[in-house]
């Protein structure tokens, strides 16, 4: 399969989305660690505002993504991520949130959708895996941030279902991209996660190895969580995976686990045009 995530600006890549754009335009991607203001750890284009980067530098880096895209800081609605599994729904009126100031998003939330126009929705990343929703022919988007806790959650399966149960979409109408995020190569993981991996995962078509003679495992975050949006029902087709590796492209990206937790933060981001 090709890569669905493409290099477009210095600052992000771009989801592929082809034959989509005629029924319902969507712009949505993830972004660089480049082309930014803030010093070291977070050189340069940190995104995240509660990493102890100075908050002028991260909000001017937030700006220059805004504009890169084509729109301003003030249409974009940010959260206050716990690695949980509550989804928000969002519209126009909340544009702006967290944009600045992190307590004024939507708190306690790692998923969020609309049905609005010129709303962006934007999540923060290092490692963890972002997961982009929509439907086209249905103006609906959404995004949830997905660690180790969140993808055991199911916080990407439960957009889809909600999508089904509160919104009416059929799930083969349903299209997933899985983004860049720290792949098996480089998650290394204990017993203790595996444990809770173990109570929701697929046992044909597990998503980790056990490393040799170590009480180790590498784990695989985008196969659990596509496995765990199959079981909603929708086709496996639907479902698209990025090859990038945060931690093998720290060039390219900020990764928590490569950089010992001394980092910035990615942006993924989803709109309806
Ligand atoms: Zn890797």
């Amino acid at each position: 399969m090709a890569e669905p995530f493409q290099l477009k600006h210095e600052t992000f890549f771009d989801i592929q989305m082809k034959s989509d754009v005629a029924h319902n335009p969507v712009v949505a991607g993830f972004s660089t660690r480049h082309g930014g203001f803030s010093d070291k750890p977070f050189q340069s284009l940190n995104l995240g505002l509660h990493v102890n980067d100075n908050p002028n530098d991260v909000v001017r880096n937030r700006i220059k993504l805004a504009e890169a895209l084509g729109t301003t800081l003030d249409q974009w609605v940010f959260a206050e991520q716990v690695h949980g599994k509550e989804i928000q729904k969002v519209s126009a009126g909340d544009r702006g949130k967290g944009s600045t100031i992190m307590k004024t998003g939507m708190i306690g939330k790692d998923g969020l959708y609309t049905k609005d126009r010129d709303t962006v929705l934007a999540l923060a990343f290092a490692d963890c895996v972002p997961v982009f929703f929509s439907a086209p022919g249905h103006s609906i988007v959404g995004i949830v941030h997905a660690g180790w806790k969140g993808s055991v959650l199911g916080i990407a399966r439960d957009m889809v279902e909600l999508w089904k149960q509160d919104e009416g979409i059929p799930v083969e109408d349903i299209k997933v991209w899985i983004g860049p995020s720290i792949q098996q190569c480089c998650y290394e993981v204990d017993e203790r996660v595996i444990s809770n991996v173990d109570k929701v995962a697929d046992s044909r078509y597990s998503p980790y190895t056990r490393k040799d003679s170590e009480d180790k495992f590498m784990l695989s975050l985008q196969r659990l969580n596509q496995q765990l949006i199959l079981q909603t029902g929708i086709p496996e087709k639907n479902i698209q995976v990025s090859d990038h590796c945060t931690s093998c492209e720290v060039s390219t990206f900020f990764s928590h686990r490569k950089e010992k937790g001394q980092t910035g933060r990615m942006l993924g981001f989803i709109k309806l045009l």
